[in-house]
C-alpha cells in the first residue's frame, strides 16, 4: 500500500498512523527506536488499559515516585518513569518478519473478581474459573513472548490481586525483560499490598472510577461501599509511590459527570485520567442501550480535545479511534498542525492498535486482538504466542488497512483512526466493516443504500 493510500496525502493532517517507513519518507527523517516505541505504545485499549506515557530512559522495574512531569504544549502532562514496551527484540522481529511486534499485551491473569460491574468485558464474578493458566503455563508463555518483544504486560482480570501468585508473575515478567503494570479495582489495596507493588517494581496501576460520587459508582459497580474502598486504595498506592491512572467507562449514565470525575482525579493527585468509550461486549452487551449515540460520542471526544489543552493529567480517550480523526479536524480549524512537538504522543500513535502492536490473552490462554474483540485467534496452551501473532489471518487482516470496508475503507483518516474493529464485529459480524459509531463521511464517499 502506498503512503498516499494509507494517508490523506494532505500534510496538514499529520501522520499519526503511518507506518514507520511512511513516517520516514513523509518527514524526511526516521524516528529513533525509542520514539517509535513511544508512539506505538501510546494507545492501548480493549481492556482495563494502563497508559504507557513513558520515558524512554526509564529503567525497567524502577518505579516513578518523585519523577518529574513533563508537559505537552497541547496539554496533558506525561508522567515519566518506565520504558515503553518492545525493546530491541521487537525491532529485530520486525526486521525479520516485516510485522510489528506486540508492544503491549493485556493479560487477564484471572477472571475471578470481587465485584460485578455493569459494563464488565469479562462478565467476571467471584469464584474459581476452570482452565485458568497455571503459573508454569504463564511462565512458558512469557518465555516465548520475549523471543519477539519485551512488551508491557498489563496484568488484569477479573481482579488480578485475587491471584495468589501475582507477585511471582510480576517478578518473572521483570526477570525476562518485560514491564508489568496492573489494572485493578483498588478495593483490595492495603498498605501491605501497595508495599508489595512498590517493592516488586509496579510503576503504575489503573483503577476504574465511573462516577464522582459513591452513589452512582457503587450502583454501577454492583457493591455498596466500593467507591470509598477504591478511593482509599488509590490514596494508599500513591503513598507508596505507585503511579495511578483513573479509567472511566463513558455511557449515557455518566457522560455528564466527566468534568467532575476529572476534578476528582486531580484532587487525588493521580498521574493519568483515561476515558473509555463503552464497547458493548461481555456484560457491557446488556447495557447496549447505554452506549452514547454517535452524535453524543462525537461531542464527548470534542470536549476531551478541549479539556486536554489545560489538563495537568495525562488525559486521553481510549477505545475511541475517531479521536485521532477529531484531533486533526479541530487542529485544522485552529490553524494548527498535529506535530509531535505540539501534540506529543497523540501525533504519533493510531486509534486502534488491536492486532497491530497490542493484543489480549484471556484467563484460559485465548488470544484476541483486544479484550472486546470477541474472536479467539488461537490458544497459548496449544500453540506458541509468537506463532499466533505472526500467522493469524485476522491479525494480518487488521494490519492491512487496505482491507477495511465501507466508509472506513474510503476514509482519508483510516491510517490514524481505523475505527473500532471490535464494535464492527459486534454490530455487523464483520471486523473489517465500517465502524458503526462514526458520524464522519469521508470525502467523496457515497453510502450504498
Ligand atoms: S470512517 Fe472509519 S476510519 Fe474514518 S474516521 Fe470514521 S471510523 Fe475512522
Ligand atoms: S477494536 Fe476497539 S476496543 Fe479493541 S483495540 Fe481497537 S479500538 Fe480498542
Amino acid at each position: 500500500m502506498s503512503h498516499t493510500d494509507e494517508h490523506s496525502g494532505r500534510p496538514d493532517e499529520g501522520c499519526a498512523g503511518c507506518s514507520d517507513e511512511a513516517q520516514a519518507r513523509h518527514h524526511g527523517r526516521r524516528f529513533t527506536p525509542d520514539e517509535q516505541e513511544l508512539a506505538e505504545a501510546g494507545a492501548p485499549c480493549g481492556t482495563v488499559g494502563v497508559a504507557v506515557a513513558v520515558h524512554p530512559g526509564g529503567a525497567p522495574g524502577g518505579h516513578p515516585a518523585g519523577v518529574p512531569m513533563t508537559r505537552q504544549r497541547h496539554g496533558g502532562a506525561r508522567s515519566t518513569g518506565f520504558r515503553p514496551g518492545g525493546g530491541p527484540q521487537a525491532l529485530a522481529y520486525e526486521e525479520r518478519t516485516g510485522i510489528k511486534a506486540p508492544r503491549i499485551i493485556a493479560w487477564e491473569i484471572t477472571r475471578s473478581c470481587n465485584l460485578s460491574c455493569v459494563h464488565c468485558r469479562a462478565a467476571a464474578e467471584f469464584g474459581h474459573y476452570e482452565g485458568e493458566l497455571t503459573l508454569d503455563q504463564i511462565k512458558t508463555v512469557i518465555d516465548d513472548i520475549v523471543t519477539i518483544s519485551n512488551p508491557i504486560f498489563i496484568l488484569t482480570g477479573g481482579e488480578p490481586l485475587m491471584r495468589p501468585d501475582i507477585w511471582e508473575i510480576v517478578d518473572y515478567v521483570h526477570e525476562k525483560g518485560g514491564m508489568p503494570v496492573i489494572g485493578t479495582n483498588a478495593t483490595m489495596i492495603t498498605d501491605e499490598i501497595a508495599g508489595k507493588m512498590a517493592s516488586h517494581g509496579i510503576p503504575r496501576i489503573s483503577v476504574s472510577i465511573d462516577f464522582p460520587t459513591a452513589e452512582g459508582h457503587d450502583t454501577f459497580r454492583g457493591q455498596p461501599g466500593c467507591f470509598e474502598q477504591t478511593i482509599e486504595g488509590i490514596k494508599i498506592a500513591k503513598r507508596h509511590g505507585v503511579g495511578v491512572q483513573i479509567n472511566t467507562t463513558v455511557t449515557t449514565r455518566n457522560a455528564e459527570y466527566l468534568e467532575e470525575i476529572h476534578t476528582l482525579a486531580e484532587s487525588l493527585g493521580v498521574d493519568a485520567f483515561h476515558i473509555f468509550m463503552l464497547v458493548p461486549t461481555g456484560r457491557g452487551a446488556e447495557i447496549l442501550a447505554e452506549e452514547l449515540p454517535p452524535q453524543e460520542y462525537e461531542r464527548v471526544l470534542e470536549w476531551a480535545y478541549e479539556r486536554q489543552k489545560t489538563s495537568p493529567l495525562h488525559f486521553k480517550p481510549t477505545d475511541a479511534p475517531h479521536y485521532y480523526r477529531i484531533i486533526r479536524q479541530l487542529a485544522k480549524k485552529e490553524g494548527r498542525k498535529v506535530t509531535r512537538e505540539e501534540y506529543g504522543l497523540d501525533a504519533m500513535t493510531r486509534g486502534c492498535l488491536g492486532g497491530i502492536t497490542f493484543c489480549f490473552i484471556s484467563h484460559t490462554g485465548d488470544i484476541q486482538p483486544c479484550g472486546y474483540f470477541d474472536m479467539q485467534l488461537g490458544n497459548v496452551k496449544e500453540q506458541p504466542f509468537s506463532r499466533i501473532w505472526t500467522e493469524s489471518k485476522v491479525f494480518n487482516d487488521l494490519r492491512d488497512y487496505s482491507l477495511l470496508k465501507g466508509k472506513c475503507g474510503a476514509c482519508e483518516y483510516k491510517a490514524v483512526c481505523g475505527g473500532c474493529r471490535a464494535r464492527s464485529l459486534e454490530i455487523t459480524g464483520d471486523y473489517l466493516e465500517a465502524e458503526p459509531y462514526c458520524i464522519y463521511e469521508p470525502t467523496g464517499w457515497k453510502p450504498t443504500s
